[in-house]
């Protein structure tokens, strides 16, 4: 089942996954807040990344670097002069749009982020493509915006320093990479990976969680020597799209979009990315670039300190190739929460909301459910404190059963442990979310039972 944007939204609001940021006060354009459950899903799909490829890889070793870095990174990077979007204004109803999304929602066969601004303002001329707002077609010239933003470091007025907001994370990645491989005695190929916030000034942010200001990323860089970078970037594809895959996403809504040469950036050799089908359709889930020894080059121009890697058993000298899988968290998050929504229609004529989610990423992995709040809350708050110990536990006595259990569905909660008289003696009922069966397990061994649905 396609759930619409606006549905999710709302259910997302309505459960406490995400909240409109600053709601107190009218909200601020495009933030939002991840609510108690939200939270919980979001950690659990960070967690999942950094087991994948930090903790379970033979290769890779993790960072968590500052996110306000010297200006000078970012003139080295290029972000400084490049880090731009083409931007028109329809002078009619006075919207904001993107040149390159206006000719590629025109025309969907055209790969707009290759094209120069004047080509982009000829198509836009020459096809007369009307404003998407009001239809009107009456815009400015094109110009560029830097995405990146800007704060100022220091609290005396004449000494304070321009600084920015990290529009990715990788770059923090670079700028240790003699730091790592000196410490962690690391030899090519490896790879280091880090999560954390960037910032993207966007001119359009849109579709929810999809396109924001402020948002997650989860990036690894892969060091490798040059004429080795295809192989690496056919491997890092694959193990990108198998986490998706383990993550229980659908493999239909799944696809890979390579760049042709006119789409690559001026530093990749090599480009896909991994799309989704949001509600809103196919988009952009997972860039996975081939990066060439553009960044550790510019690095070294620009700091004038070697970044050159000794190999250890050649003694040859080379920068290393880079290959990137970098993946928005909160993309993911949109992705799983669509993918896993479903409605079903029970015999009692009920619709049941059942949020199939992986049970890994469950934000609630049990919910323990006194069956008499008053008999039985005693030894359910008994077990709810010893498996909390182990899980995310979720607690609740008001309430007919039968709802109870349907609320844990519509959150994904995969399964449901009821105390009743008997629980002592015989086992607790566990039910499962996905296919509403019962059984009765001792006590001794819920731990092991639990944790073996609950894998990853
Ligand atoms: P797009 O073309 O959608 O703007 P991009 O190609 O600029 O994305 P990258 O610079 O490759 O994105 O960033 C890597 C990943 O970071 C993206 O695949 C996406 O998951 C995430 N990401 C980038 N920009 C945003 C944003 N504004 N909001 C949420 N996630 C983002």
């Amino acid at each position: 089942m396609k759930i619409s944007m606006e549905k999710l939204t709302n259910y997302a609001k309505n459960y406490g996954f995400v909240f409109q940021g600053s709601e107190l006060y009218g909200g601020l354009s495009n933030t939002w807040d991840y609510g108690p459950l939200g939270v919980e899903l979001k950690n659990n799909l960070k967690n999942l990344w950094w087991r994948r490829f930090v903790q379970e890889s033979p290769y890779n070793v993790g960072l968590d670097s500052a996110i306000l870095m010297n200006p000078k990174t970012w003139e080295a990077s290029g972000h400084l002069e490049q880090f731009t979007d083409p931007l028109i204004d329809c002078k009619s109803c006075k919207t904001r749009h993107r040149a390159d999304h206006l000719v590629e929602q025109f025309d969907e066969s055209v790969a707009a982020d290759g094209m120069s601004s004047e080509e982009l303002q000829r198509f836009i001329e020459e096809k007369k493509i009307p404003c998407p707002n009001c239809g009107a077609f009456d815009y400015t010239p094109l110009r560029h915006f830097n995405l990146m933003f800007e704060t100022s470091l220091g609290v005396v007025d004449d000494k304070q320093q321009t600084i920015y907001l990290r529009p990715e994370t990788c770059q923090g990645i670079f700028l240790n990479f003699k730091n790592v491989v000196r410490t962690a005695r690391m030899k090519v190929p490896f790879g280091i990976a880090q999560s954390g916030k960037s910032f993207r000034n966007e001119i359009t942010p849109k579709n929810f969680i999809f396109r924001t200001r402020e948002f997650e990323q989860l990036e690894l860089e892969f060091f490798c020597k040059p004429g080795t970078e295809m192989e690496w970037f056919d491997y890092w594809k694959e193990a990108s799209l198998q986490f998706l895959l383990d993550l229980g996403l659908n493999k239909e809504n799944l696809r890979m979009s390579d760049h042709d040469e006119s789409q690559l950036s001026h530093y990749s050799n090599a480009t896909t990315d991994i799309e989704y089908n949001y509600p809103f359709g196919f988009d952009e889930l997972w860039g996975i670039a081939s990066r060439t020894d553009y960044d550790l080059t510019q690095h070294q121009e620009h700091s004038k300190t070697s970044l050159e890697y000794q190999d250890p058993i050649s003694n040859e000298k080379y920068i290393p190739y880079v290959v990137e899988p970098s993946l928005g968290v909160d993309r993911l998050f949109l992705s799983v929460l669509s993918d896993a929504y479903e409605e079903e229609e029970l015999e009692n004529g009920e619709t049941r909301v059942h949020l199939k989610l992986h049970p890994a990423l469950a934000p609630n992995k049990i919910a323990v459910l006194p069956l008499i709040k008053k008999r039985h809350r005693e030894d359910a708050m008994r077990l709810y404190k010893k498996l909390a110990k182990r899980f995310t536990v979720a607690y609740d006595e008001s309430g007919k059963i039968g709802r109870r259990y349907r609320r844990q569905d519509a959150i994904g909660t995969p399964l449901a442990l009821t105390v009743d008289d008997e629980g002592q003696e015989e086992g607790y009922t566990i039910r499962h979310r996905d296919t509403m069966e019962q059984v009765r397990v001792k006590e001794d061994d819920l731990i092991a039972y639990i944790e073996k649905h609950v894998a990853f």
